[in-house]
Formats: C-alpha cells, sequence, structure tokens
C-alpha cells in the first residue's frame, strides 16, 4: 500500500468564495405535507437534521408514523380522479408553474440542498436544481400529448403513485418521479430519504404557490420503516422506488402477487472504459467527472475505470496529478470540488470498503489535502493492482474512490466491463466512432456515454438492467411506468 503524504506540486490558491446561506428562508420546524399544507404529525416524531459538514442541525423536520400515511393516502385517493380528469393542457400548465418557480427560487434551493446533504454548491447550483426545473418544463410539454409518448394508444393514470427517493440528489430524484407522474394524471406520494428532507419539504412550498390542488402530491418524509409501510399500504396503485439494490428486492418482493407496476432504480458500478486511441486529457477530465461528482454519491458513478494496457501508467499519472488538484472542504465554497459525505453511516461505509481493499491487496493513494475537523470527510482515492474478485471491484462504494482495472483487447474490455450484476451506466473513450458504437451495443447498461460521462438530460431516458433495476426516467419512456396503455 502506498499512501502519498504531499499534494501535487502544483497547487492553486483560491481565496474562499462562500456563498451565503443568508437568504435562505428555512423554518425551524417543518411538518407533514398532506392535502395541501403543513401538518403536525398524528403519530411521526420531530427529529433534526444535519449539515454533514458540520454536524450541525439545520432545521427540524417530521417523520410520518402510520396515521400520518393513512391521511396522506386518504387525501390523495380523494384528488387523483379530479386531477386525471383535468384536460392534459391544463396539468401541464401547473407543471410550467412548477418549473418557474423552482427557477425563480434556485439559489435558495441550491444553498438548501448543499447544507442539508454536503454536496458542493456548484453542483446543485449548475445541475441539480437547472435539471429539477428542466424536468418539470419537459414533462409539462408531454401532459396533453401522452397517447403520442405511447404510440399513438389510449392511456390512463394508474391512479395515486408511492415514490421514494434517495439521499444523494433529493431535488432531482423528487422532480425526475413527480413531473411524469403528474404530467399523466397520477397524485403521488413522496417519501424524501432521512438525511435529505429540506428541498422536498421547499417543493411543496413551490407546490403550494403554484396553487397545486390539495392532495395531489404529499410529501412525507420518514426512514426506512416508513417507505417499508407506504409500499404496502392497500390502496396504492404504483410504486417507483430509487434506492440500493438491498431495498429495491424487498420491495419487489412485498409487491409479488399484487397488481402494482413497479419501476427499481438501483445501484451500479459502472465501468468507465478508455480505449488507447481517446483524447487522454479529456478522457482524465471525465474520469475525474465520472467519480468525484458529488463524492462519488452517484448510482452511475465511473467507479470501475477500466484502460488499456499501453496507455494505463500515462492515464493514472494524469490522473493522479488532477486529483491533487481537487478541492476538498466547505460545500457552500463556489470552488469546491468535492464537499461533505452525506451522513456518518455513509463514511463508515465507504472507510470499511477502503480497508477491505488494502487488505485484499490493492493499492491505494489517497490524495492528502487538509479536511475540516467536524463533519464528514473521505479525500479522493485511487485503487491500482485491482483484481476484478477484489470487493472494490465489485461492490458499490458510494464514494470518491476509483478502482483501476486494465484490459489488452476491446473484446477484454466488453468482458471486464459486464462482469458485474449491476448495469446501470458506462463510459466510452475513443476518437473511433464505429468502436464507440460497436462497444456500446455490447455494453449491459442502460446507458452508456461516449467520451463524456454523467451527462443528464430530461429528454434522455435513464435506467438500468441486472441488479440496477428496471423501468426507465426520463424522456417519453419516462411517461410509460405511470400510464395504463390500452
Ligand atoms: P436506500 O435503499 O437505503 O434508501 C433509499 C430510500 O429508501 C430512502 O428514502 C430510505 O428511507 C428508503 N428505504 C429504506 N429502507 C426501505 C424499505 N425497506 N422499504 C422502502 N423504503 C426504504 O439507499 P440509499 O443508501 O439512500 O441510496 C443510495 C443507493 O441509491 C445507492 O445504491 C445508489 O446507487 C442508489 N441510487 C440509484 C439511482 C438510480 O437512478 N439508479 C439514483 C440514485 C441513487
Amino acid at each position: 500500500m502506498t499512501t502519498s503524504d504531499a499534494r501535487t506540486k502544483i497547487v492553486w490558491d483560491y481565496a474562499p468564495a462562500p456563498e451565503s446561506p443568508e437568504h435562505v428562508r428555512l423554518r425551524e420546524s417543518y411538518g407533514l405535507f398532506i392535502d395541501g399544507e403543513f401538518r403536525a404529525p398524528i403519530d411521526g416524531r420531530r427529529v433534526p437534521t444535519l449539515n454533514p459538514a458540520t454536524e450541525e442541525p439545520v432545521a427540524e423536520v417530521a417523520f410520518a408514523g402510520e396515521a400520518d400515511l393513512r391521511a396522506a393516502v386518504d387525501s390523495a385517493r380523494e384528488a387523483q380522479p379530479r386531477w386525471a380528469s383535468l384536460s392534459g393542457l391544463e396539468r401541464g400548465k401547473y407543471l410550467f408553474r412548477v418549473a418557474r418557480l423552482i427557477q425563480e427560487r434556485t439559489r435558495e434551493l441550491a444553498v438548501v440542498e448543499s447544507m442539508d446533504g454536503g454536496k458542493p454548491i456548484r453542483e446543485s447550483r449548475d445541475i441539480d436544481v437547472p435539471l429539477a426545473a428542466a424536468h418539470f418544463f419537459y414533462y409539462a410539454g408531454w401532459a396533453d400529448k401522452l397517447p403520442y409518448g405511447v404510440g399513438g394508444r389510449q392511456v390512463a393514470p394508474h391512479g395515486v403513485a408511492a415514490q421514494i427517493v434517495p439521499w444523494n440528489f433529493p431535488l432531482l430524484m423528487a422532480a425526475w418521479k413527480l413531473a411524469p407522474a403528474l404530467a399523466c394524471g397520477n397524485a403521488a406520494i413522496l417519501k424524501p430519504a432521512e438525511t435529505t428532507p429540506l428541498t422536498a419539504l421547499l417543493l411543496a412550498e413551490v407546490l403550494q404557490e403554484a396553487e397545486l390542488p390539495p392532495g395531489v402530491v404529499a410529501i412525507l418524509p420518514g426512514d426506512g420503516a416508513l417507505g417499508a409501510s407506504l409500499v404496502r399500504q392497500p390502496d396504492i396503485d404504483k410504486v417507483a422506488f430509487t434506492g440500493s439494490t438491498a431495498v429495491g428486492k424487498d420491495i419487489q418482493a412485498a409487491l409479488a402477487g399484487r397488481k402494482v407496476p413497479l419501476t427499481l432504480e438501483l445501484g451500479g458500478k459502472s465501468a468507465n472504459i478508455v480505449f488507447e486511441d481517446a483524447a487522454l486529457d479529456q478522457a482524465v477530465e471525465g474520469i475525474v467527472n465520472g467519480i468525484f461528482f458529488n463524492q462519488g454519491h452517484v448510482c452511475c458513478a465511473g467507479s470501475r475505470l477500466l484502460i488499456q494496457e499501453s496507455v494505463a501508467d500515462e492515464v493514472i499519472g494524469k490522473l493522479w496529478e488532477r486529483m491533487g488538484r481537487l478541492r476538498v472542504g466547505d460545500p457552500l465554497d463556489k470552488n469546491t470540488d468535492v464537499g461533505a459525505i452525506n451522513s456518518r453511516e455513509q463514511l463508515e461505509r465507504i472507510t470499511e470498503l477502503v480497508s477491505a481493499g488494502e487488505g485484499e491487496g490493492a493499492v491505494r493513494r489517497t490524495v492528502a489535502c487538509e479536511l475540516p475537523e467536524r463533519g464528514y470527510w473521505f479525500a479522493p482515492t485511487i485503487f491500482t493492482e485491482v483484481a476484478p474478485a477484489h470487493r472494490i471491484a465489485v461492490e458499490e462504494i458510494f464514494g470518491p474512490v476509483v478502482s483501476v482495472l486494465t484490459f489488452r483487447t476491446q473484446a477484454e474490455a466488453i468482458e471486464k466491463a459486464n462482469n458485474s450484476t449491476y448495469g446501470l451506466a458506462s463510459g466510452i473513450w475513443t476518437d473511433k466512432g464505429a468502436k464507440a458504437f460497436e462497444v456500446a451495443s455490447a455494453l449491459q447498461a442502460g446507458v452508456a456515454w461516449q467520451n463524456t460521462y454523467n451527462h443528464f438530460d430530461p429528454t434522455a431516458a435513464f435506467g438500468g438492467y441486472k441488479e440496477s433495476g428496471f423501468g426507465r426516467e426520463g424522456g417519453p419512456a419516462g411517461l410509460r411506468p405511470y400510464l395504463r396503455v390500452t
């Protein structure tokens, strides 16, 4: 094992440029969003939500209990037929309004996302929030054209959709789920993740401001037990889940034998493949974006880096130098590249897997940057000499850790890339278009990026193969899970 204790030579000095949280209008305590209003929990409890960069509470949030959940389901059941009976044009107007209000509150939403989740403000401001608005704009446009999205057939909504999202893209995942569900005439009960409920609750304020009819959306923060209870409610007509494969399997088992359609967007161990003919400097930027974006808390992170043997040393050298220039620290600083790890539990998971990598004989290098004293942090890390059977080559680390494997031929690259129980995304770096298409069509991955990585767009479908789940979100394909087609 080698661990560098010095940063690479080129160090750029930036003055701190923190985004001010002063314009943020957070309440001290948030209720549950049921029937168009914030309510005190009936049998739930109130818990603080922490800033992972400081371990200080940001606000207090109600977690729903069983009676709260029942109230939300009843209200959604009552509201859904009226919502579905509106013309698509009218539903679209509400969604356009939501999109514009998200844009108006971009700065506030971005700051709160970074405070609650730990991601760099540069990402929440430039990626999460604009993409969330873009999803509402996109599906607003579909609301009055639904049959065209499914080959001209007759469509109807399912009814009430239960939607569960993880903590890595809290607002964006809420938008991915809510926008198509509402466009198609469903009501929705959204459960944000336990560590990041705040932007979903600000979205509830946006829905109020947009005058969305009461009951059409409920937002119920809570833990895994609430999620488990939500998917087992007898009165729900559709379940959409984004999260870990283990929980996805549990939900699938819970729904077995019931006529409730299910969408699962699960974990990944995606291969980012660099061929010797690639533009290597560009590829290094793509590798960095692929694994260090959002501290590696990304389902489609390029966490298995496959490099052609002839250029492996060169790419690893350039990558290591580039990693030394990543700025790790205050998520609210506009210069920060890598923010805080989302929670203590996640930090423990990353630490445990990294120790396993060292124990199994891979070579670890971790950037020796100064980390803040409080909060949860993990410095960018690269493993070389990784064998395909090592845990760090197989399991999702969900942190800023990349495992490097090498290959000699295109066939070997494909074989190694597909040697995974997952199949979410992939990256292909080559200057040969034909090779990129050939490799992309042989990869068992829902997304194949060519000479780019982590590129998202509401018009493009996203989803997995194998244990990465099924169903698609985004694009016209994202309408299908929310429609009954006859
Ligand atoms: P998680 O599965 O632990 O939790 C996800 C959500 O499910 C949370 O809201 C949680 O409260 C809830 N939950 C927990 N137990 C539940 C249960 N038994 N029944 C119902 N709901 C339950 O996952 P996580 O650690 O929060 O998120 C990270 C995982 O999400 C990673 O595996 C990542 O790859 C995956 N993810 C996938 C995508 C995708 O689009 N494929 C996107 C983002 C994250």
